[in-house]
Order: C-alpha cells, then sequence, then structure tokens
C-alpha cells in the first residue's frame, strides 16, 4: 500500500518553526534534520548523529525500546508516547512527550518527531549573571505578580497586565483567588496552591487562568513564597508563562498523531478512547464493525493505484451515508462506525454501496463487506468486548458468504450464554468428579481381537443435558480447564488400565491430549507421576494428538521434549485425525510416533468414492512404508472393512465394533472376543 503519497512534506525552514525540539530521521535512523530547539533542550549538534547511524538510539532515545524505536523508524502510523525519558548530552533525562508522524523529504519517506517537554518553560540559563540581570529577564519573558500574605495584589509587570487586560489601577488590590476561573476544579487547584506556598514551598505547574473580562488562557506557573524585608511578611511572587498556544497546538498534534493519515478518520486508538469516553458518559450506542470482503483478492486483481482509491472511495461513501457518526479505520480493510441510528439504517449501507459502486476505469469494482451491530451497553459495555463480539458477528456473517451486516444475533447471544454456563457448571463438575469417561475398542482387523481402547471423556449434566465433547473440548481449552479434564481423565485411564491388566485382559488404554495441555512445562512429569500413583506400567497407555497438534509442536521443542520423554518411558504415540493437516509431513522425522490413525471423515466417503479409496490405500501405504502401524476410525460397516484389510491397514475402530461404552461394557465385550 502506498501510504507515503499522503504524507506532510516537511523541509528544515518547517521543522525550525516548530514551536518544540523537533527532528526529522529517516529510514535507517539517520538524523537528518535537528532543529533550533532541539540543539537548545538536548545539547547535541548536528555533527554528533554522523558518526554512527543508530547514534540518536544510543544517546537521546535511549530509554526507548528497540520494538518502539523500529516502529518509529517504519513510519507506518503516527505515534504517541507519553512520559518518555531523553537523554540528553551532559547525561541528564528530560521528562517529555513525543509524537511521530510520517513525512516526506526530498521525496523520500521519513518521521518527524516532536518532544513536547515537560518542564521546558522553567528552565533558566545555567550561567548566572547576577540576581539583577536575572530579576529583570524574568521581568521580561514572564509574567509576574506579587502577592502579600493576606493574598493581595500588591505588584505586576507589564508583561502580566498585557495578557490579562488589567489595568495597573484596578488589579492591585484584587485577590488571588480572582485570577482563576471560579469552577469547582479550578478552585482545588488554587486552594493546592495556595496552601504549598504558605507552607513555604514552591508551587509549579499548568494552571487556567482568567483575564479581566473571563476569558481564560493557560500559564505555566512557578508562585514562590519569599520573605519581604519591607513589610517584614512573607510575599509570594507569582512567575507565568503563557502557554496557551502550545497547549493549542498540543491538542492538534494529539489530534493528528490518532488520525489515519489514508483516510483521515480516527484510528484504533482513538476509537478505544472514544467508545470508552461514551460509556463512562453512559451513552447508548451502535457499534458498528464493517469489513470489506475479499479485500486480498480485489487488491490482487487491481494494481495498487487502484487499491488506494478503492480505500478513500469507500471512505468517501462511508462519511456520506453515516454523516455525523464517529468513525474509525481498524487496519487496512476495516472500520468501525459509531452511530446512534437503528439496526435497518445501517443495514441500508449494503444497498447504497450497491447504488454508488466504485469504479476501476470504466469498470465498477465488485466490493461487498460484512458487518456485525453490537449495541451497548445491551449487548456488550467495554470496548474489548465490543471488539470481541464483533470479530465474532463478522466471522458468522463470512461462513454464511458475506456481503450483509448483522447484529450480535438471539442465536449468538445464547452460544455466548450458553459458553458461560457452561464453564460455570464445568467447574463444578470437576469439583464433584461428574464427568465420566467412555471406552472404545481399537481391534486388530484380521483376527478382531482388542488391542486397545479409546478414552473419552463423556459429560451429562444435571442442568444443562449432555454436553458433547466437540463442545466441551474448545471451551475447555479456552479457559484453560482442559489440563483439569486431562488430569481427570489420565487418572481414571490408568486405574482402569491396572483394573484389565490385574483381570488378565491384554488391553491397552489409549487417552486424546491436545497440544495446550502439553505446553505446560510439567505435562510428562505429571502424566509420570500418575502412573505412579496408580501403578500404571508405562506401556499400558497410549497417546493420541491430533495432526493439528503435531504441526504446532513441530516448532515447539520443549513439546517434543516431553513426548520423547514419555516414549522412553514405553508410551505410544498415535497420530490421530491423519489425513486433515497440512500436507507437511516434517513431524513425522521429530515425533515419536509409532501409529496412524486414518480419520473418520476418509472412512466415511470410502465406498462412495474411487478416488477415496486411491487416497486411503496411499495413506496405508505411506503409513506402512514409514513403519508405522495403520489404524483407520470412524468404520461402521463390513464393506468398510474389507476394503482396509485389501489396503494392508492393521486395526479399526468404530461403531462396527462398538460405540463409545462404560468400562463394564468393555470388560464384557473383551472377554467375548478372545473366546
Ligand atoms: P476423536 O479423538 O477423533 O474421537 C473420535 C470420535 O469419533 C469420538 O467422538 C467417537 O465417539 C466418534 N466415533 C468413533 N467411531 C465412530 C463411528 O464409527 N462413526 C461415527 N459417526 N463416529 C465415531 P466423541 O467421543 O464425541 O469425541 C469427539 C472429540 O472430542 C474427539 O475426537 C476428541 O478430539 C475430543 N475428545 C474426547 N475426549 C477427550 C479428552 O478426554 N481429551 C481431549 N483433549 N479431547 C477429547
Ligand atoms: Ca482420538
Ligand atoms: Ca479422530
Amino acid at each position: 500500500m502506498n501510504q507515503e503519497k499522503t504524507n506532510m512534506v516537511v523541509d528544515e525552514t518547517l521543522v525550525n518553526l516548530s514551536p518544540f525540539p523537533s527532528f526529522v530521521l529517516n529510514r535507517d535512523g539517520q538524523v537528518i534534520i535537528w532543529n533550533d530547539l532541539s540543539k537548545r533542550y538536548f545539547g547535541y549538534e548536528m555533527e554528533d548523529f554522523l558518526i554512527t547511524p543508530s547514534a540518536i538510539k544510543t544517546g537521546l532515545l535511549s530509554s526507548l525500546s528497540t520494538e518502539a524505536y523500529q516502529n518509529i523508524l517504519l513510519g507506518k502510523e503516527s505515534l504517541l508516547f507519553e512520559k518518555a525519558q531523553l537523554l540528553t548530552k551532559v547525561d541528564t533525562m528530560i521528562d517529555s512527550t513525543i509524537i511521530t508522524s510520517n513525512v516526506t523529504i526530498n521525496n523520500e519517506p521519513a518521521t518527524l518527531v516532536t518532544c513536547i517537554l515537560e518542564n521546558s518553560y522553567t528552565r533558566m540559563d545555567d550561567s548566572m549573571q547576577g540576581l539583577k540581570d536575572l530579576m529583570n529577564g524574568l521581568y521580561s519573558s514572564y509574567m509576574v505578580v506579587t502577592v502579600d500574605a493576606e493574598g493581595l495584589i500588591i505588584n505586576c509587570n507589564p508583561n502580566f497586565l498585557a495578557i490579562s487586560h488589567w489595568t495597573p489601577k484596578r488589579v492591585l488590590g484584587k485577590t488571588f483567588w480572582q485570577l482563576f476561573p471560579d469552577n469547582e476544579s479550578n478552585m482545588k487547584v488554587t486552594d493546592t496552591i495556595w496552601k504549598t506556598i504558605n507552607s513555604g514551598q514552591i508551587w509549579e505547574g499548568e494552571v487556567e487562568k482568567i483575564t479581566k473580562d473571563g476569558s481564560p488562557y493557560w500559564v505555566y506557573l512557578t508562585a514562590i513564597p519569599t520573605y519581604s524585608p519591607a513589610t517584614k511578611n512573607y510575599e509570594f511572587v507569582l512567575f507565568e508563562k503563557d502557554i496557551t498556544n502550545e497547549r493549542k497546538m498540543k491538542h492538534q498534534l494529539e489530534k493528528i498523531a490518532y488520525i489515519d493519515p489514508e483516510t483521515g478518520l480516527m484510528n484504533a486508538h482513538r476509537l478505544e478512547q472514544v467508545v470508552n469516553d461514551m460509556i463512562e458518559e453512559k451513552r447508548h450506542f451502535s457499534f458498528v464493525y464493517i469489513s470489506i470482503d475479499k479485500y486480498y483478492t480485489i487488491k490482487e486483481l487491481h494494481n495498487s493505484q487502484r487499491e488506494d482509491n478503492l480505500i478513500t472511495e469507500f471512505t468517501k461513501r462511508m462519511k456520506i451515508y453515516f454523516q455525523d457518526s464517529e468513525m474509525a479505520r481498524i487496519n487496512e480493510h476495516e472500520f468501525v462506525v459509531i452511530t446512534p441510528l437503528g439496526e435497518w439504517f445501517t443495514q441500508g449501507f449494503l444497498t447504497y454501496l450497491k447504488q454508488n459502486p466504485i469504479y476501476s476505469g470504466n469498470v465498477a469494482v465488485p466490493i461487498s463487506i460484512s458487518g456485525g451491530i453490537t449495541r451497548s451497553p445491551q449487548d456488550q459495555s467495554t470496548f474489548p468486548h465490543l471488539m470481541k463480539a464483533s470479530l465474532a458477528t463478522i466471522a458468522n456473517v463470512r461462513e454464511a458468504g458475506g456481503d450483509n451486516i448483522v447484529s450480535l444475533s438471539n442465536a449468538t447471544h445464547k452460544a455466548i450464554n450458553r459458553k458461560s454456563i457452561i464453564e460455570k457448571r464445568l467447574l463444578l463438575a470437576l469439583d464433584q468428579q461428574n464427568l465420566k469417561v467412555f471406552y472404545q475398542p481399537q481391534v486388530d482387523i484380521h483376527t478382531g481381537k482388542f488391542l486397545a481402547v479409546e478414552a473419552l471423556v463423556r459429560w451429562e449434566d444435571d442442568e444443562i443435558g449432555v454436553v458433547k465433547p466437540e463442545e466441551l473440548i474448545p471451551i475447555a481449552e479456552e479457559t484453560g480447564l482442559i489440563n483439569n479434564i486431562g488430569s481427570f481423565v489420565i487418572e481414571e485411564a490408568c486405574k482402569q488400565a491396572v483394573k484389565w491388566h490385574k483381570a488378565g485382559l491384554d488391553l491397552k488404554v489409549t487417552i486424546n491430549l491436545s497440544v495446550r495441555e502439553f505446553r505446560d512445562k510439567n505435562m510428562a512429569k505429571s502424566i509420570l507421576s500418575t502412573l505412579e500413583s496408580t501403578n500404571c506400567p508405562a506401556n499400558l497407555i497410549q497417546i493420541e494428538i491430533t495432526e493439528k497438534f503435531a504441526l504446532e509442536a513441530e516448532a515447539e521443542t520443549s513439546i517434543i521434549k516431553q513426548m520423547r520423554q514419555l516414549e522412553e518411558e514405553g508410551i505410544v504415540f498415535i497420530l490421530d485425525d491423519f489425513g486433515t493437516g497440512y500436507a507437511s509431513f516434517r513431524y513425522m522425522q521429530l515425533l515419536p510416533i509409532e501409529t496412524l490413525k486414518i480419520d473418520q471423515t476418509f472412512i466415511h466417503s470410502l465406498l462412495q468414492s474411487e478416488k477415496t479409496q486411491r487416497l486411503i490405500h496411499g495413506m496405508v501405504q505411506f503409513g506402512k512404508s514409514m513403519n508405522l502401524n495403520v489404524l483407520a476410525e470412524g468404520v461402521e460397516t463390513k464393506e468398510q472393512q474389507k476394503l482396509l484389510q485389501e489396503y494392508g491397514c492393521d486395526a479399526i475402530q468404530g461403531y462396527l465394533i462398538s460405540k463409545p461404552v462404560s468400562e463394564k461394557i468393555i470388560t464384557q465385550l473383551a472377554l467375548n472376543s478372545i473366546k
């Protein structure tokens, strides 16, 4: 995307006009403009930066993180750092707000850095040239007001009169408090100042004041208590610097920093503030999230020139249609509109877009959008939740083909509710041991002998009824409760394996583990300690991991290490859902896998399609060539079994043999299978 085009063009003169220490960095971090105020406040000269390209990073900006520094150089967006610490040439730290914006200089992209110093108005020259000179200097550049111990104004200088519009005659004898606006927040500040100086301390900071005619202005005030030999009493001298313009400028800059340069819309940071403010003010609004469908495809089909045009044209239509609403650009092709307008109006934007197509040359670009409406406070009442709900809604819209704007539907609402109920009840179930484990046999395809059983978790809750693993496991993974389910199933499986072993049944027990469980660095350890506490030999336990798991584990050495450790103890790993992941078999070399389990979707269509038959045949051959056992899951018919047997498959699991059943039934079935 060509963002540089819309950048502000700057040159040295312009940067020197800035009322703040400002400088410009090129993309390599080289300082290419260094204004006079920067020299004055930071002490460095241009030459100081010529030594190495990163001199600014090791010097002035040394307290910024490398990441922050890189982002400044990248200049992708305008950034605002509050309370940054700047290192001067003489090794002192200055507090400053830093604002960066992307600019163009000599046709090259660069970053303009503006430093708004916290205390820049009180810095005095180091070289003291006599008290008199100093006083004269202060009198000519500051507004100076002296008040007596009672708070009555006894003296002031022309600078003060010029800005405050008072005449000397009128102002003398007025009180200290009359210089400030008399609203509640100001009264508090005025009180603090008065108390501070009366306790003999200096007060300094930014305050709002009013002129004689009541118009506000801002000053940086330093209020100093002194003793007057003439009156033999305390006096207070107020030095003030007018900072009204700087404040205005700062606000303007802040606004620039929060705006997406390409579209002029707010950026996500600003949106968050605006939304937080609205929530605080208890306002009702709809949070409309809009995402351009198939944006990257459209982008591919058009050259970059047109793609720029696409976003500006799209934004134009949004601005016209939603007029007075607040709008933000969240990323390249996603937007948020904050509007009090109703659902039907918002949905009308779809029609509006069709009636006002965006042209690329003479062709209308077919643009459709997916949108989600979330109301606040009815549906969600925090910014992160509004975003989360919107993304969920958009994902649903996308799945249904896009080109639609829908409200956080009742269905979604119910789903969210059900999810939170499940979370709560699951905690209880774990606590009261209400979960159960069923077992499904994995049998030798030739002899029908039971080789192992797969442990599958079952949960029937008194209140919400049966919760299927498909629903339970993802929720448990999201909430972290999967670890609790995992330890429960492992313990049950171990106890059961021991029972069967003692009963003379040669049955292994297979458990399912998710990648999330293995992220726990102590997973292997806790499995081994369960084996120990239940007296279960490790070779009775097998672990199924999915192909998706394998792909993720490939990149995480700690997972691989743990798997190896378990393998060394005698635990066997089975690759579940084989064929559903990506076609990369690197993990085969890395992970200690002993058995491939062909996913049931392939088995289900085995008889319908010759292509699937060739595919499955290939999978079996692949497994065999890798010296692995091959197991097929979801086998429901004799025909399926027969074909699999022909292909050379070793074992099967599925309704043909048995559904997942209780441990008692397994014992019966297993005994029968030996007879
Ligand atoms: P999975 O590991 O692929 O388990 C096989 C699923 O297929 C089981 O569903 C099983 O009941 C079902 N199935 C087996 N044979 C047939 C068949 O012939 N026809 C049909 N139509 N289905 C068959 P279930 O028990 O509902 O489990 C669903 C998924 O939940 C499992 O898929 C597994 O990924 C997960 N899961 C279950 N228990 C646990 C557990 O304790 N821990 C973890 N992490 N995941 C579990
Ligand atoms: Ca499984
Ligand atoms: Ca499976």
